[in-house]
């Protein structure tokens, strides 16, 4: 039996499952193919250069799906200012419903996505602005654990606490984000009260996604404590590969006095960008979540959503049938 939540009758998917935005790899091919495949796909607006390319990206990936996708804006600090505005109107334009948010103050960009009727999933890392985003109205909370890929926060707050504390004090529907890559987080996130999970960093590894061979080959090489957190010092920590720029990245940020200024040319996104072209993992800086110590190998999307539900059924009838038995 297919496994139904809120989620995926207000979504209209067949998996309670959403690849969530990621810089450089949300592009049209893997976000058709997560949606084909019966998941929700997401673009993300800031890896194309201008509005006007994501104009043309929402065009490709209708080309590529009938199905529903979504869009990702992200608001956190960046080298240059993005035209986030007319990212936004541009998809609106586009005639796309599902939005993805995420950030710091994303009000603005919230509101003006409720008043064109969309739908917001909401990603936030701590449970406080996870309730204020649902005051704003947003449809659906991604909340995202300390495990992640990316922006963690600065609470540093594991899913299992953060999943269980929203469950206990939001109103509107969660799915988890942050530690998920196969059947038993999906069947875990459900235990906890989500109805439903984000991933990135397994989407990565996929047969689909636009990332270079060797990086796919060194995500399924690595472990879980092949990541490291960058920029704590300027409140803006990020879990990436743990590799030399990163390391080096860490260090100068150890120095008194630090400043941005200090790692801006190590860190650049346009660096990290060449890691996922040529496939040198040394390049420059990129995302990876914890869950690389649960990745061993480069599904099609199809497979990596039709094993997970099978995984995520058998755990929780194991689940029942273990409780049962220890009853009797
Ligand atoms: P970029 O080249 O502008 O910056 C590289 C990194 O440095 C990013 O992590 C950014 O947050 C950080 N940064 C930039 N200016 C900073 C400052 N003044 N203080 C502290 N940190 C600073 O980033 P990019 O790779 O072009 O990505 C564009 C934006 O998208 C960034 O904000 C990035 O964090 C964000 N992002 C979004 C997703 C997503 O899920 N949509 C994934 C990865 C990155």
């Amino acid at each position: 039996m297919p496994i139904q939540t809120s989620l995926t009758k207000l979504l209209g998917v067949r998996y309670p499952i959403v690849q969530g935005g990621m810089q450089w790899v949300g592009v049209p091919q893997l976000a058709a193919s997560v949606s084909e495949a019966g998941g929700l796909g997401i673009l993300t607006a800031l890896t194309q250069p201008s509005p006007d390319a994501l104009r043309e990206a929402i065009r490709e990936t209708r080309k590529l799906t009938s199905k529903p996708f979504g869009v990702n804006i992200t608001l956190l600090p960046t080298i240059n200012p993005p035209d986030y505005e007319g990212y936004a109107r541009a998809a609106i334009e586009e005639g796309v419903k599902i939005y993805e948010t995420a950030g710091n103050n994303p009000g603005p960009l919230i509101k003006y996505f409720k008043s064109q009727g969309c739908i917001v999933i909401h990603k936030c890392t701590t449970v406080r602005h996870a309730k204020s985003a649902e005051r704003l109205g947003v449809d659906v909370l991604s909340i995202d654990g300390f495990e992640c890929a990316g922006h963690p926060g600065e609470d540093d707050i594991g899913g299992l606490v953060l999943m269980a504390r929203a469950a206990k004090e939001l109103k509107i529907p969660f799915i988890a984000s942050g530690g998920i890559a196969d059947g038993r987080g999906l069947a875990a996130a459900m235990a906890l009260g989500a109805v439903g999970v984000n991933m990135g960093t397994r989407f990565m590894c996929t047969v689909e996604s636009p990332i270079h061979e060797n990086i796919k080959r060194k995500i399924v090489e690595s472990t879980e404590r092949d990541t490291v957190h960058i920029f704590r010092s300027f409140r803006n920590t990020a879990r990436v590969f743990k590799n030399k720029v990163a390391v080096e990245v860490v260090n100068i940020e150890h120095k008194p006095g630090a400043k941005f200024e200090d790692v801006k040319d190590l860190v650049s996104g346009l660096r990290g960008k060449k890691v996922y072209e040529t496939g040198d993992p040394d390049y420059g800086i990129w995302s990876a979540g914890i869950t690389i110590g649960l990745i061993n190998d480069v599904p099609t999307c199809k497979d990596l959503l039709v094993r997970m539900e099978k995984e995520a059924e058998e755990i929780i009838g194991q689940v029942s049938s273990t409780v049962v038995k220890a009853k009797l």
